[in-house]
């Protein structure tokens, strides 16, 4: 039997209860706790000073999403940054674009990349493509070095705390803008409208003030925050909701479609008003 109960605490006054069966690593990095668990129903699970970060499960809805809207949003996205996403969900994903020749990952824990690889092989997998260059550093440093270098940027980082606390200021939308070229799209993870409502409002605002395109999608995540999980997505040229029906190439994926890809943007009037 063996194995024990864990509770993600979401907010001071409710958590999500998972049981583990293994622990398979537990390290305090330069950065971060770093756990790897197998647990009974998500399979080997990530967290990042105790929150879920990816499961084998249901990792596919959140790094779909985090790449395919951006990258079909964009004419002919060639040059890709992903800022954190150290498990390499995301770039597995920005692989299955045919016009990406280089994706860059710039992850500032170079232990979230090498258990990755040990515990969750099939997310982090293609890090070693030839397309894929690995920077293990500062995102918002590489982001303020970079200009007009990338057609799409992703933000797959950890909430608002630690070393990702300046990843959600308007400095760094300003440096995202800066790093995009003159038709650049860039898309951030944004946490949730239950719990996470005023971050939400604030991202929006600061990110409107800076990209003409500004709008707000969501995806249903069961082992994130209130299930409901928001992305918020700038843009110089192309808006999402444009997207001509020949541009939705085919593309092996088990949460994204290009029905979806509009729906997500249709919100409920709660999270709506968020974005007003
Ligand atoms: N999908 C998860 C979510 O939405 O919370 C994020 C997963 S990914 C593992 C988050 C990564 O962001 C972590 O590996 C963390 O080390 C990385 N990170 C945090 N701050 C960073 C920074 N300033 N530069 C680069 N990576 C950073």
């Amino acid at each position: 039997m063996g194995g024990f109960w864990f509770t993600e605490k979401q907010t001071e006054n409710f958590g999500i209860t998972m049981k583990i069966n293994k622990t398979l690593h537990t390290e305090k990095t330069d950065f971060q706790q770093l756990d790897m668990a197998e647990t009974e129903e998500w399979g080997n699970m990530l967290f990042l000073d105790g929150m879920v970060m990816t499961s084998q499960k249901d990792e596919f809805v959140y790094h779909e999403m985090v790449a395919h809207v951006p990258l079909f949003t964009h004419p002919n996205p060639e040059n890709v940054l992903v800022v954190g996403g150290g498990d390499g969900g995301v770039i597995r994903e920005v692989l299955k674009h045919p016009s990406v020749k280089k994706a860059t990952l710039v992850e500032i824990d170079g232990k979230v990349i090498e258990y990755s690889k040990k515990y969750l092989p099939e997310i982090a997998g293609d890090l070693e493509n030839e397309r894929v260059e690995v920077i293990v550093g500062d995102g918002f440093m590489h982001i303020a070095e970079s200009k007009n270098e990338y057609d799409v940027i992703m933000v797959d980082s950890t909430e608002p705390v630690g070393p990702a606390v300046n990843l959600f200021t308007k400095g760094f939308y300003s440096g995202i803008s800066n790093a995009l070229k003159e038709d650049g799209i860039f898309v951030a993870q944004s946490d949730n409208p239950w719990f996470k409502a005023d971050l939400i409002k604030q991202v929006m605002s600061d990110v409107k003030e800076i990209f003409p395109i500004t709008r707000l999608y969501t995806a249903n995540i069961p082992t994130y925050p209130s299930g409901l999980w928001a992305f918020t997505l700038g843009s110089k040229k192309h808006d999402p909701l444009k997207v001509a029906e020949e541009r939705f190439h085919e593309i092996d994926t088990k949460y994204y479609t290009k029905e979806l890809h509009n729906a997500a943007f249709a919100l409920p009037k709660f999270v709506k008003d968020l974005t007003e």
